[in-house]
């Protein structure tokens, strides 16, 4: 007997939406189910104040890859939003990322062999040939000083663990740039969607069935006789039940506020790296949106939300795998499990545990589009 959809995708996200967008564009029968009331999965924007609030955190689109951005096009105009976060340490603010504004409030340097030398001074005194962990790339990278500043309690905060138990890629997301330039992203595409994430990802799923509030892993025998295919994008070691253990994932909270000003920090992301503020960072959300020239006259209030970080537990969201040695190995076990399972493809961040970003996550859906649509 045939199944009423050819392809069931669980999780509205971007892994979710760009498959299913492009599954009903060639013909297939799709349904797409999510937990949440609402679409879009972390890249969720929420209107408050008419301020397109990043629910689940900030997310900036950006992008070397020109099928990607050509692709995310057709769904929304992006504005020209170009990241770059200020770090505040004890009310030392730092530019970000690492540039030669940093350099020079730093140590005083004006020029970039003053600043490369200060650096190589202080990786040599720390002693690293071959970093290690994130402290020693990160050392090796920028020296001693940033590090302790604007590094070490930033991302202790973030992962709850040392620097030293730490895996060194997380730190080589930042570039170091020995010129005067605050853009955070080495990435020739940039910008947020105008409307909000939510509707761009409303337009990919156009003409697409939604049913939201419908928890997969509850209804699974229901659901899995709705459909000859399944796209699985929740956590790998939840549809398991976690037969195999807990992976490790970070999770974030938000404690977000109006207030009655027009303008809090300035700036879109201001980032606490000192180890003693309870928050990793301040997201003022209508920096994303209005271009920082408008000076309030558009909107007299503001959103922000602080963000905090803390060890996932069952019960809460997962936001961030935690890729190093000891759940590289689990997930591996994991994925050998994934591997039995025929009727379900498993993607996206959690599917797959990887630290993707939205490009990332879009050429992946893209890839497994390619190979299952043509
Ligand atoms: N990071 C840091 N200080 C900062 C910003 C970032 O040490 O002010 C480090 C930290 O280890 C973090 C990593 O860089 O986990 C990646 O930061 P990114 O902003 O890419 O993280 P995301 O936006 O994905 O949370």
């Amino acid at each position: 007997m045939s199944r009423a959809y050819d392809y069931l995708v669980v999780g509205a996200g971007l892994f979710g939406a760009v498959f299913a967008e492009e599954a009903a564009k060639s013909g297939k029968k799709v349904l797409v189910i999510d937990r949440r009331p609402n679409i879009a999965g972390n890249v969720y924007t929420e209107d408050i104040e008419g301020i397109h609030v990043h629910k689940y955190g900030a997310h900036i689109f950006h992008t070397n890859d020109t099928k990607v951005w050509n692709y995310i096009q057709q769904f929304a105009v992006f504005n020209r939003f170009t990241n770059s976060p200020v770090a505040n340490y004890h009310g030392e603010l730092y530019s970000l990322p690492f540039n030669m504004y940093t350099f020079n409030r730093m140590w005083g340097v004006i020029t970039p062999e003053e600043a490369a030398a200060k650096i190589e001074e202080q990786r040599k005194a720390a002693g690293i040939t071959e970093p290690r962990n994130l402290e020693e790339q990160a050392i090796s990278l920028v020296g001693t000083d940033i590090y302790e500043k604007l590094i070490k309690g930033y991302t202790e905060k973030q992962w709850g663990r040392p620097c030293t138990e730490l895996p060194a890629f997380i730190i080589k997301r930042l570039p170091v740039r020995y010129t005067f330039d605050n853009n955070y992203f080495n990435a020739l595409y940039q910008g947020i969607p105008v409307g909000g994430y939510t509707a761009m990802v409303a337009n990919m799923l156009k003409g697409v069935e939604v049913r939201l509030n419908t928890d997969y892993l509850k209804h699974k025998a229901e659901l899995d006789a709705l459909a000859d295919q399944v796209v699985y994008t929740g956590a790998i070691d939840a549809y398991f039940d976690y037969a195999l253990g807990y992976l490790a994932y970070r999770s974030v909270r938000f404690e977000t506020e109006v207030l009655d000003k027009p303008n809090f920090q300035g700036n879109a992301a201001v980032n606490y790296t000192d180890r003693e503020t309870p928050w990793t960072r301040i997201i003022e959300h209508k920096w994303f949106e209005f271009g920082k020239d408008s000076e309030g006259r558009d909107l007299p209030k503001t959103v922000i939300s602080r963000e905090y970080s803390s060890e996932w537990k069952p019960g809460d969201e997962p936001y961030y795998p935690v890729n190093d040695e000891k759940n590289g190995v689990l997930y591996q076990e994991y994925r050998k499990l994934a591997d039995q399972e025929k009727q379900v493809i498993f993607g996206g961040r959690l599917g797959e545990y990887k630290y993707y970003d939205m490009d990332k996550v879009i050429a992946s859906a893209l890839d497994l589009c390619r190979r299952e649509l043509s």
